[in-house]
This record gives C-alpha cells, structure tokens and sequence, in this order.
C-alpha cells in the first residue's frame, strides 16, 4: 500500500491550493489528490465561485503564488457593484449604484473556475503532487499512527495509508458526514445559475451617455454586479473565456424556490423583478451554455480540525454561508493556512493539538459571527439606503480587521490570537459586539426606511476611512499590528456611532449631536421617549472626518430628481 504525508480526497479549488500551499513550504511532502471529476474541467460552465475579494485574491496572488497566472489567464475585477430598486428599473442608469469609480488599489479576479481548476492540477502535478482523476474517495479510517483512505479510481478499489486526512470534497462533506458533525443553520436562500456564450456588458443597457461614461471604462463589465430588490439579488460576472455568469439567489420567505427553479421559470422571474435583466438576457437563451440549482446552500458545521487523529475539513467540506459578497475563497484561504500550518507542524515533530484546537475555536467562531450579515438580511435588499449603508459597513470591517489580519500572518499567531479574543474587552470581542450591534440596527432600521431613491452613486472610497482600509490589507504592520487594529477599531466604532446618530434622526428625530456608546446603542424605533444619556467615557467622540463620509452615503434629506 503507497504511503503519503496527506492524502487530500477532493480536488477542487480548496484541496487544489491547499496542495500547492503544502508544496511550497516542504517541497518534499508527499501529497495524493484524489478527485470524482472524470476529465479535464470545462470552460466556463464548470463551478460558481468566479468572483473574489481581496482577502481570497491575496491568497491566491501571494500566498498559492499564482499572481502571474492570473493576470495573464483569468480577468481583473474592478470591485462588487450594486444596482438598488428603483420605480424604473428598466432604466439602469436612474438606478442607485454603489460600486468603485476607478480600479480600487488591492487587486482582486474574476475567475473561470474550469480553466483555473485546470491549470492548479498542472501547477501542483510540476510540484510533484500526484493528483488523480476519476477517483472517489469511499471510506476514510483513523488510526494512532496512520490512517487510510479507501477509493475507486477508474472504476478499481484502492487503498492507500497517510499521516494527514485534508477533506476538500466541498458539498459531498466527507467527514462531516462520517463523523455527524454538521450543524442546523438558521439561514436560508436558494440560488439557480447559468452561463451564457459570449460577453455581456451592462454598460450596454443603456443609452444614456453620461452614465455609460461615469466610471473608468469597463470598469462595469469587469465588476461582479448585483441587481438587488426585497428577497433577492442576481448577479452578472464576466468570465475570461468571453463568457458571462448569471445567477439568481433569493429568500424563500419573498421568493419562493419553486418560482424559479427552472430555466424557464427563471426568465420568467426575470421578467416580473428584473424587467431589464429579461429583455437583455432571453434573446440570449440560444447561448445557455448550462443551469444549475442549489437550494438551501447555506450550511454549517461543528468541527474544522483534529490534531490527533491528524485531519481537517477545508472549503466547502467545513461550512458556507451565502455567496453575496464573493467570500467562499476567503474561507478556503484561511481554512487552508490554519490546516497546512498544523500539517507543517505536526510533520516538524510538533504536537498540534492544542494548537488545532485553537485554530479550530477560531474558525467556528468566526463563521458564527458572520452568520448575522446574511441572516434575514433578504429582507432589506429593496432598502436603498439601508442596504447600501449596510453593504460599505459590512465591506469596512472585512477590510479593517480579517483581511488585514490574515495578510499579516495574525491567524497563526497563538500569541496574537491570545491578544485579540482572550479576555471580554479584547479587539476581538469587541469586534464581534460592534459588528452585532450594527448588524442589529440594521435590521430595525430597514422597516422604516421607505423611501425610494434614483439617480444616486456612491463609491465605496468616496469614504475617506473606506479608502485607508482598502489600501492598508497589504500592508505590513509587523509589531504594529495590534496598534493597527486598534485605529481600525476606534474608527469603526466612530462610524458606527455617528451613521446610528443620522439613523435615529430620520426614524425618531432624537438630535443629530446625540451622544452615542456604539456597544449599547438601540434604535427602539417604537419608544419616542429620548433614550437615556450614556456615560461620556463609553461615548464615541464625533469626529469632522466621518461626519463627511457618513454625507456620503446618505441619501435622505436631498430632493428627488423629477
Ligand atoms: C450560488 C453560489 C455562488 C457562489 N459564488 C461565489 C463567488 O462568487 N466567489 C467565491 O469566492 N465563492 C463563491 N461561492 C462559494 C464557492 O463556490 C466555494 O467556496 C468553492 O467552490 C468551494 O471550493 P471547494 O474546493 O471547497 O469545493 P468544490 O469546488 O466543490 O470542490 C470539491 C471537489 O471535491 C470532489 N469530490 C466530492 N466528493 C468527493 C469524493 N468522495 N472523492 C473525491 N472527490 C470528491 C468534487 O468533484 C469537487 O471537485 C458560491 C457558492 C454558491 C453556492
């Protein structure tokens, strides 16, 4: 029976970096991917998961060293972009749309997941990988010493032994499955895509000039777009081999799965919520390259990592949450760096357990505290102002904390892990509180946020402290990191205390000057009682500079163009 240093069943783009990573920093570890797919990935019509953001983009970029690859290979992305409701959603141009004007300073791709997946199995075989397609891993055994991975390859039972299990099998959830430790989710949304032969660009959708010419040329067809309204969103991504992606994802409670769940069914969806996107898209169905459903994607789970009996579930084979922000390579990165650092390790002669436990807490953690963006959120994707509030919250945090950690290297750092979670009143903890808190307020605040608004823009920079977030997550701090985060946080809680004061001056009326503590705030929309005065030192001080940005997203208060 052959022998491995770690035996990875699923070759996807998970399991695929994860090999390279590995390889990497011990080119002589012994790595066998064993992968279902029977031949090579197709263009285009092969996986979701085309657009990242900057934290899975780094990654990939810098850390599984494929930067060459996907500049020369795949496309650029010029940010996320988001088109809100309006009462004329025929017409693009009149909608609100939140989305960078110029290239935004830390790169990121748009992926064609077959022709990458493609090129990782070249990249990783040159390293010296052996990956085999055509083979489905059946049963895994876990013993003291070793353990054994039992799969059919071209239709053969083989077996083979191993020191590291890494399950990469995404949604067939391995060891999830064997070991029973998935967990309930309370986050529901169904999703249909498809691919399109030939390039679709937005910017085509409208004949008004000065709109066409607004952003950096482009800058739309490269962006992953978003039409948003109550219940749902469905998005445009360009792929590099001139293809394009459509999808539709929605919340069960507006959009019933059954009122989409077909290609048929979803044109005519279309046609009811995205008017325009139907009469562009339908004179296209000649073009449909496929379709595909998922319903209930969102999944949880209760283990990430075992360092005695030497296994970790990566990528999708751990959890996933929702696709709205591009964050599944986020997730395969760090759940990637936390298993190769154990694997690393554990073969160095380290004992990782207490380690694996540690990595494993912090992983579970954070997807427990990333579930509040999603969760009911549906609901106020027809708020504008709201919605777009939330989203450059949302993007400012990732920016200022995760991102920056991990290109830091903070993940694997037991000590500055210790720093930021162990005691309640650590950046950490009070990053969960903040982010919970805002997550709250936007939940009360959408059923009064009623107005419908056109003709708005706003770029994600166009927030002074938005801009000095995106151009910091490749920076490194070294041992300023913590110092870093610090002036993060205290900028946050400043943004959050003011856009709560803008909030509850439109909902209640309470004075625009009110003192706010960020970790206590309630709207209380129904209590028009002034709320009680907090203590002066919990209070988050105003500050002239985020007074502008928080100007900058706002839309109420101004007329509305005839
Ligand atoms: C609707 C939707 C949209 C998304 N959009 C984005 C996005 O825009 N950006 C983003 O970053 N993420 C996105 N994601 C998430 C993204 O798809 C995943 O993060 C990513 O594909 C997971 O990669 P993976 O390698 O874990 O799983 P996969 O890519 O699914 O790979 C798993 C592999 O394991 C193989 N396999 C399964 N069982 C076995 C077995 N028993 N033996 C051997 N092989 C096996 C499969 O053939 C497969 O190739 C989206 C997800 C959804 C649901």
């Amino acid at each position: 029976m052959k022998h491995y240093d770690v035996i990875i069943p699923g070759g996807g783009l998970a399991g695929l970096t994860l090999s390279i990573q590995l390889k990497l920093a011990k080119p002589d570890i012994k790595i066998l991917v064993l992968e279902r797919r029977k031949t090579v990935a197709a263009t285009a019509a092969h996986k979701v998961g085309e657009s990242t953001v900057e934290l899975g983009s780094y990654y990939l970029r810098e850390v599984v060293g494929i930067k060459d690859y996907l500049e020369k290979h795949e496309l650029p992305k010029y940010g996320l972009r988001f088109f809100f409701k309006n009462n004329t959603k025929e017409d693009i141009a009149s909608r609100v749309e939140l989305g960078p004007r110029k290239w935004l300073y830390t790169p990121s791709h748009q992926l064609d997941r077959g022709t990458l997946e493609n090129y990782l199995v070249q990249r990783t075989t040159e390293l010296g990988t052996e990956v085999l397609l055509d083979s489905s891993v059946t049963e895994v055994e876990f013993e003291k010493d070793k353990n054994t991975v039992h799969y059919k390859s071209k239709g053969e039972n083989f077996s083979a032994t191993c020191r590291w299990v890494a399950d990469a099998t995404g949604r067939g959830s391995l060891l999830k499955r064997k070991f029973g430790f998935a967990k309930p989710m309370e986050h529901h949304a169904n999703a249909v895509w498809w691919r399109l032969k030939g390039v679709i660009d937005i910017t085509d959708w409208s004949d008004n000039e000065a709109w066409k010419n607004y952003p950096e040329v482009k800058l739309r067809y490269l962006s992953t777009v978003h039409f948003l309204d109550k219940g749902y969103w469905v998005w445009v991504i360009p792929l590099v081999s001139k293809n394009t992606s459509i999808g539709i994802v929605a919340d069960p409670a507006v959009h019933p799965f059954d009122t989409f769940d077909t290609y048929e069914k979803s044109l005519e969806w279309l046609k009811v919520n995205e008017p325009l996107c139907y009469k562009m898209l339908e004179p296209e169905t000649p073009n449909k390259m496929d379709f595909k459903i998922l319903k209930h994607y969102a999944h949880d789970s209760g283990r990430a990592y075992d360092g005695a009996q030497r296994w970790g579930c990566v990528g999708e084979a751990a959890a996933f949450l929702d696709p709205f922000y591009s964050p599944g390579t986020d997730f395969i990165a760090m759940g990637n760096t936390w298993l190769s650092d154990l694997i690393l390790r554990e073969l160095n002669g380290e004992d990782v357990q207490f380690r694996a436990e540690i990595y494993e807490k912090t992983y579970l953690t954070l997807v427990e505290s990333w579930i509040p963006i999603y969760q009911d959120k549906y609901l106020l994707m027809g708020n504008a102002q709201t919605m777009s509030s939330k989203i450059l919250w949302d993007w400012a945090i990732y920016w200022a904390v995760p991102a920056v950690l991990f290109t830091n290297k903070a993940f694997t750092d037991l000590q500055m892990l210790k720093k930021l979670f162990s005691t309640p009143d650590s950046l950490g903890q009070k990053f969960r509180m903040l982010h919970n808190q805002m997550q709250q307020l936007f939940s009360d605040w959408g059923p009064h946020d009623n107005e419908i608004f056109s003709n708005k823009f706003v770029d994600p920079v166009d927030l002074k402290y938005m801009l000095e977030f995106q151009t910091a997550i490749n920076q490194q701090h070294g041992d300023k990191l913590l110092e870093q985060i610090a002036k993060n946080m205290s900028i946050l809680e400043r943004a959050a205390a003011e856009l709560f004061r803008r909030v509850s001056h439109e909902v209640k009326g309470t004075p625009l000057d009110m003192k706010v503590d960020p970790y206590t705030m309630r709207l209380d929309a129904e209590n028009k009682m002034p709320p009680p005065e907090p203590d002066d030192a919990k209070c988050a001080p105003r500050d002239e500079a985020i007074i502008r940005d928080i100007d900058a997203l706002w839309f109420y208060g101004e007329k509305q163009p005839a």
